[in-house]
């Protein structure tokens, strides 16, 4: 068996079992169990694979098929440019979430405080630990989770302190200048609607807010109001639907707020700034990031 043969007869495969993008997935698991990248794929078509690699090249075929996200098989995602290591405890972190990136780096002034709230793998909290001059705090109330936060933290040299916490509930009122976070949004009832790879593989405790999926961020808000310091930034991702609720939720103790769409043109980060002092103007600005 050749690396082309192998690749024909991955595709093949996966496109049989409706997998998305079958050729660049039957190429990234066969560099997966190869330990290569891809270049090599092409420079050494003729290859011949050794059987150890081709069982192993088979079993990542087998558990794609069956909806496992590529991810969870190689065990990575790559996120502003750096590399995170994910397992089944974390969410795999999404281009959208690039967005909340760009929004911080934008408010994150030097030597501010930033905690990401939720922090899963910790792809926001190492990257603004790394592209901010910050000192950055991640909460998160999985454990498992924040332990692969802190492992991709020490591999990329990032410094982000850890805190076990639902939200934000250990941190004093006003300590922080920034707070940022993808919280969970998804509703129980849009639980159908998932696409499997989501549905039946990424942790639920990630995903999931409650009835309506805007449970978190009601209270991610009130507790924003009390951590953050006069003037400081609420920064987060919003679903797909959310942010008429959102809107609901931000009253006249916030200014400044204003939302960015992702490359779907989708509302996707909220930004507000808690009051100096109270405020009577229209909290709600709607300009573009
Ligand atoms: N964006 C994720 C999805 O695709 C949900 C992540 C979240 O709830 N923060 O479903």
């Amino acid at each position: 068996m050749t690396v082309k043969t192998a690749l024909d007869q991955g595709t093949r495969l996966l496109e049989d079992a409706h997998v998305a993008v079958p050729r660049l997935t039957a190429e990234v698991l066969l560099c997966h169990a190869l330990r290569r990248e891809r270049v090599y794929l092409y420079s050494h078509p003729e290859a011949e694979l050794s059987e150890h690699i081709w069982i192993h090249y088979g079993r990542y075929l087998h558990e794609r098929m069956r909806g496992k996200p590529t991810q969870y098989i190689t065990g990575v995602q790559e996120f502003y440019g750096r590399e995170f290591v994910v397992t089944p405890d974390v969410l795999i972190p999404r281009p959208e979430t690039e967005h909340v990136i760009d929004a911080a780096i934008e408010r994150v002034t030097r030597g501010s405080r930033v905690v990401d709230v939720g922090c899963g793998s910790g792809a926001i909290a190492a990257t603004i630990a790394l592209e901010c001059d910050a000192s950055v705090w991640a909460s998160d109330i999985s454990l498992a989770a924040l332990h692969i936060a802190s492992h991709n933290a020490r591999r990329l040299g990032a410094s982000v302190h850890y805190v076990a916490a639902d939200l934000l509930d250990p941190f004093p009122a006003g300590s922080m200048d920034v707070v940022v976070s993808n919280p969970p949004y998804v509703g129980l009832g849009d639980r159908e609607s998932l696409q499997r790879e989501v549905r039946d593989f990424e942790p639920e405790v990630a995903l999931y807010a409650g009835p309506t999926g805007n449970e978190i961020y009601q209270r991610l808000i009130r507790e924003a109001e009390r951590v953050l310091r006069p003037g400081g930034w609420l920064i987060f991702e919003l679903g797909y639907r959310s942010l008429d609720a959102v809107r609901a939720m931000l009253d006249q103790r916030w200014s400044e707020v204003s939302t960015g769409p992702d490359l779907a043109g989708i509302p996707r980060v909220l930004c507000g700034r808690l009051s100096t002092e109270m405020s009577t103007s229209a909290p709600f600005a709607n300009r573009a990031l």
